[in-house]
Order: structure tokens, then sequence, then C-alpha cells
């Protein structure tokens, strides 16, 4: 039977917007999308799920070990529901890239990550090399089709839907050798990261995590989220879960700035789907110019103090 499963991404409470995004992924496939929503109380988010258009029904899967989801424990439970399905997805985001890749081996199908395009039902394009190729994957027929969508690629789904909600309770016994023991979250009232229309980024030209103030007085300004680039996370300036790149986060923000960036490949490649690249670099050679809409070339520290004038 042709039809797509796909697991909603959340934290407890709220749908991550992730979602509506992976549904249009999931709806170029061409077969009916059932959203899954695991958690201990998951009438809230299925109520936000069952808006995305296009979803025909949302299957509420609650039990108490969802109240944390972990890859190790959902895995199975995602086995046990993708019965009857020909494609299971998740978004690509962290947490989408820890959890298929185990449901993918547990349904023993090959796991299509990072999808672009959908081609065909069973043909996909996906990005390889931090983005310099992209190459087009056949998934075989007779298993399900596993696989990621990646976010920025996609446009969000509509709230105007009113897609069915029913429950399932899946007779699935869970390892025991994972367990939810904390959570330590770096907290900021910041937008998220992923899902913020605008980001405001730092690099190593910033010079310190004290200056890095500047960037986020810059970015509350513009009520943007903060990204970095891995020069100034590995210098200790910020946290690294504001790393933005191929081995951070991907962002497709409607505005991105940077400065004090320089524009290796590596970093690039998370904000290729962004949609004004403004960049501030003292070098007029630095090689972020090249994929910027709108260029300065200027000291930081001297731009930002003007920009914050303009704003006010
Ligand atoms: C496998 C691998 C994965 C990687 N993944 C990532 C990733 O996910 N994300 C990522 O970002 N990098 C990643 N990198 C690292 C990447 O190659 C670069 O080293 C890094 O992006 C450089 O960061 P930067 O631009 O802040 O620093 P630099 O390259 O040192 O650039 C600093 C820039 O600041 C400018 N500058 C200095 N002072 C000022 C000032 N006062 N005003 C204005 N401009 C100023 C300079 O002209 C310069 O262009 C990865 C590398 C590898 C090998």
């Amino acid at each position: 039977m042709s039809r797509t499963l796909l697991i909603a991404e959340h934290d407890g409470k709220n749908l991550n917007p992730s979602t509506a995004k992976a549904v249009t992924g999931a709806l170029a496939v061409g077969h009916p999308v059932d959203i899954a929503v695991f958690a201990d109380d998951a009438a809230a988010i299925a109520e936000q799920a069952a808006k995305l258009s296009g979803v025909e029904t949302v299957i509420k899967v609650e039990r108490p070990e969802n109240k944390h989801l972990l890859a190790a424990t959902l895995a199975p439970q995602i086995q046990a529901l993708a019965e009857g399905y020909s494609h299971v997805f998740m978004p690509s985001t962290t947490f989408g890239k820890d959890v298929m890749p185990r449901a993918a081996a547990l349904l023993n199908s090959p796991q299509v990550s990072d999808i672009m395009e959908v081609l065909g039902s069973h043909q996909f394009k996906r990005p390889i090399y931090a983005n310099n190729v992209i190459v087009t994957v056949t998934a075989p027929e007779q298993a399900t089709v596993t696989g990621t969508i990646r976010t920025a690629s996609f446009k969000d789904a509509k709230a105007e839907g009113k897609a069915e909600v029913s429950d399932k309770t899946l007779d699935v016994s869970l390892p025991e050798h994972t367990r939810f023991l904390d959570l330590e979250v770096h907290k900021s009232d910041r937008p998220d990261l992923q899902s913020a229309q605008r980001v405001v980024s730092g690099g190593r030209g910033v010079g310190n995590q004290e200056n890095f103030e500047i960037i986020y007085r810059i970015a509350d300004k513009l009520g943007a989220g903060v990204g970095a680039s891995r020069a100034a996370v590995d210098a200790g300036f910020v946290p690294n879960d504001m790393q933005v790149g191929q081995t951070g986060k991907i962002v497709a923000p409607e505005l991105y700035m940077c400065f004090g960036i320089s524009g290796a490949i590596q970093h690039v490649t998370g904000i290729k789907d962004a949609g004004t690249i403004v960049a501030v670099n003292k070098d007029p050679d630095a090689p972020i110019f090249e994929i910027a809409d709108i260029g300065l070339v200027g000291d930081l520290f001297e731009i930002i103090p003007e920009l914050e004038k303009a704003l006010d």
C-alpha cells in the first residue's frame, strides 16, 4: 500500500516548525500522508499537526516512556507503526538524523538522508560533500523508503487542514539500555536558530566572548536568532549549539546577517537557502562576498553601532 508516515518533531508541548516543512516534502511523493505524534500526552501537539494542509490522519501514540523522546526507544515504535506504509520520514533536524537511521535499520530499509527534492516515489535528490554535489538516488521498490527531509528545501505546509486524529497503542517492548536522565539546555529567549525568520551570526572576527555582546544586541533589535561560525564556537565565544554550517545547523531564514565570518564552504553550506544574505567583513576579498546579496566592507565594531542607530 502506498502511504507516507511522517514522524512529528515536538518539544512535548508544541510542534516544531520543521514538521510543517517536512509535510510539504512528504506530500511531494504523491501518496496520502499521516503524521505520528509520539508523546506521553499528545493532544495539544496532535491538534497542531491536524491543521497542516494535506495531512489525512494524525496518529497519537501515547505512553509514559514517550515523555522524553529518545532515538533508542522511538525507533522500535516507528518500526511497529510503519507496517502498511511505503514511506516513513522525519524532518532532517538533529533529532531526525538521530532517530531515522535506527528506524531504517530495524525496518531493514536503506535510509535516504537530507532529501532536498522529490523526483518520484522512489527517486530523490540529496546533497553530498558539503552541498558541493547534488546526487540523485533511487531507493529499492521492495523496501519501505525511510528518510529525512531537508527542511530548508521545502516551504511550510499551510495551516488550513482538518485531519482526523486517532489513537494507537503499540505492543512494543522498549529497550532499557538507554534511559532519559536529565536534559541540560542552553536557555535562550531568542528565536530558535533553525526556525527564525532572521538570524545574525558572528565569527572569529568578533574577537572574544565579551565582544559577542554586540552580536546579541543587534540580534535582539532585529528579533533574530543568533548563530556563529565554527571558529567562534571552537574559540569558546559561544556554545556549540549556535554553530551554523556543515557540522552545525542548517538555517534558512529570510534574512541572514554575518559579521566577521570569512565564508568558508563549510559555513556557507548552512546558509545556502537563506533569503537575503548580508555580510560585514573588513577584508574586501573575503569569500563571503561571493555569495552575499549585500556586502559591507568595514569593521563590524563600527558598522553594528551605525546599524543600531538606524534601527532606533
Ligand atoms: C570537516 C569540517 C567541518 C566544518 N564545519 C563547519 C561548520 O559547520 N561551520 C563553520 O562555520 N565552519 C565549519 N568548519 C570550519 C571552516 O572551514 C572555517 O574554518 C570557519 O568557518 C571559519 O570561521 P570564521 O569565518 O569565523 O573565521 P575566519 O576564517 O578566521 O574568518 C574571520 C573573518 O573575520 C574578519 N574580521 C576580523 N576582524 C573583523 C572586524 N573587526 N570586522 C569585520 N570583519 C572582521 C576577517 O577578515 C575574516 O574574514 C568546518 C571545517 C571542517 C574541516
